[in-house]
Formats: structure tokens, sequence, C-alpha cells
């Protein structure tokens, strides 16, 4: 078997499969909606106060984030989170819209 002067980079004993991505940092990376995901599920709970995942086709557990008493103007936030896959998105809650 010949081989060009100049082509085995990765030298004896180290072949190129071996030179693959490590692995990941965690084992269990966080989940998470992409940016569409998201905004398609703001529109969805802020018109009918329910959503379910796009990805588990689950309803999506709602949790009201409470709002300091001090700032009034602030928004009343939901946050929606899939029991499935612990994706979460933070949605208007539409009981406090006007
Ligand atoms: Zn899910």
């Amino acid at each position: 078997m010949r081989k060009a002067p100049g082509t085995n980079f990765a030298g004896p004993g180290r072949p190129y499969g071996a030179l693959t991505l490590p692995p990941p940092a965690w084992p269990m990376p966080r989940l998470t909606f992409s940016t569409a995901q998201e905004m398609a599920l703001r529109l969805t709970w802020s018109a009918h106060g329910e959503a379910q995942c796009p990805v588990c086709r689950v309803p999506l557990e709602a949790r009201a984030i409470p709002r300091p008493a001090e700032v009034s103007y602030v928004r009343t936030l939901s946050w929606l989170t899939c029991v499935q896959c612990g994706r979460t998105v933070v949605a208007d809650d539409p009981k406090t819209g006007r």
C-alpha cells in the first residue's frame, strides 16, 4: 500500500476515526423550544389560556410568576412547563390581559 508523503497527519496508532467530537459536557442538556415554537406557544396561550408542547403533544403546566408588589406596571407572566420533556416558555397571563 502506497502513501503519498505528508498525508498521514494523525500519525501511527491514531486513526482519523478517533478525531471525533468530545462527549457533551453535561449528560442531560437542557431542552429548549425554538424561537418559532415559543412565539406560537405565547400566541396560543394568550388566546386560549392553554397550550400544548409542540414536541410531546401534552398540555403545558402553567405557573404564575409572582410580580414584585413595588412594580405595578409589570405584566403578570405565566411559566409554562412541559412535564414530558421539561421545556419551558414564559408567556403573558391571558387572565390579566386588557
Ligand atoms: Zn415536551
